[in-house]
């Protein structure tokens, strides 16, 4: 079996980041890349620190390959089919039967967005600006346009209200079954957020600059589904907070000794900048307890 300090599971701006850093550390790293990060749906963000005149996620996600490898991490286009924890480390099955065992391991594994049914050009949509899922990432790219918010329940609304600080048309084409709460309700009246109830994803009609949505045109439309977490994490008994994502101490290790996470899949605000902080910081941790001789403490 190979003589490795830490096997990374993800390949986005979480896991090779952490792989940058640990690199540095002059650890060994080997990074499992399972293809399609969130980070490469991004068509251009303005938010990413460093890049005033904004960054596409594919040509982000090359140059944090680069930065990764050239200092050393091994990068290998496969999936982690299982990991299993024990008192002296973690073992991952690699896809195609091998096992990898490492005395650390960082999950950075991500999320997926949780999309509408059986629309297709949704892809060519996300890529021209016309469908988006982050609020956070690129609401001022919406500023002043008729967005339309696709959601169930209380997140819809939420995100909707939050879009009132860019557009004075905002309506929430609300697709759940639940009813809204009350306070959320009142919010909306004052700030003006229409609420359109009984949407449903075939309703959607994807134009080239405008989409329809329960029958009305818009500037952009938001998804607001919730996203799902990936097999790998999902069959670890790792504690989670209430939407399922990973709940981790201030070094970033989950509840499972050896175990460190970060980026989308840990509780707390799913961002580029977020991601590659969570990453230093488990990078860091993990080097000092490999210097402390392994086991240490968090
Ligand atoms: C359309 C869009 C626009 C966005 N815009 C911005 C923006 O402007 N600014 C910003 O800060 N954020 C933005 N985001 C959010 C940003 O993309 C995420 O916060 C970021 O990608 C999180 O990084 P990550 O490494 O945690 O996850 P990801 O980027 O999703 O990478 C995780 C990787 O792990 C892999 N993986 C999963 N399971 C396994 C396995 N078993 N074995 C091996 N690999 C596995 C996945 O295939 C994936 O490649 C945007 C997101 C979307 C969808």
């Amino acid at each position: 079996m190979e003589d490795i300090d830490v096997v990374i599971i993800g390949a986005g701006p979480a896991g090779l980041t952490a792989a940058t850093y640990l690199a540095r550390f002059r650890r060994r790293v080997v990074v499992l890349d399972g293809g399609s990060p969130r980070a490469a749906l991004i068509p251009k963000s303005h938010n990413t620190p460093g890049f005033p005149a904004g960054v596409s996620g594919s040509e982000l996600m090359a140059r944090l390959r680069i930065q990764a490898s050239e200092h050393g991490a091994a990068i290998r286009e496969t999936r982690a089919e299982k990991l299993s924890i024990d008192e002296a480390g973690v073992t991952t099955l690699v896809d195609g039967g091998s096992d990898l065992r490492a005395p650390f391991a960082v999950l950075a594994a991500g999320v997926t967005d949780k999309r509408p049914q059986g629309r297709a050009g949704l892809d060519a949509a996300i890529a021209r600006g016309l469908v988006r899922f982050c609020p956070i990432c690129d609401g001022y790219e919406a500023r002043d346009q008729r967005i339309a918010v696709l959601g169930e329940g209380a997140h819809g609304l939420r995100e909707a209200l939050f879009l009132t600080a860019y557009s004075k048309t905002v309506t929430l084409a609300h697709s759940g079954a639940d009813d809204l709460p009350a306070e959320l309700v009142s919010e909306a009246q004052v700030q003006g957020v229409e609420i359109a109830s009984g949407a449903r994803s075939d309703g959607i009609v994807l134009g080239e600059r405008t989409v329809e949505v329960c029958g009305r045109t818009f500037d952009c439309l938001y998804l607001a589904l919730g996203c799902e977490t990936p097999e790998i994490a999902r069959a670890l008994p790792l504690a989670r907070d209430d939407i399922g994502a990973l709940v981790v101490d201030r070094h970033q290790q989950t509840s499972l000794p050896r175990l460190y996470a970060a980026g989308d899949l840990v509780r707390g605000l799913s961002q580029i900048a977020v991601a590659a902080g969570e990453a230093a910081i488990a990078a860091t941790a993990i080097h000092r307890r490999l210097r402390e001789g392994g086991a240490g403490g968090t």
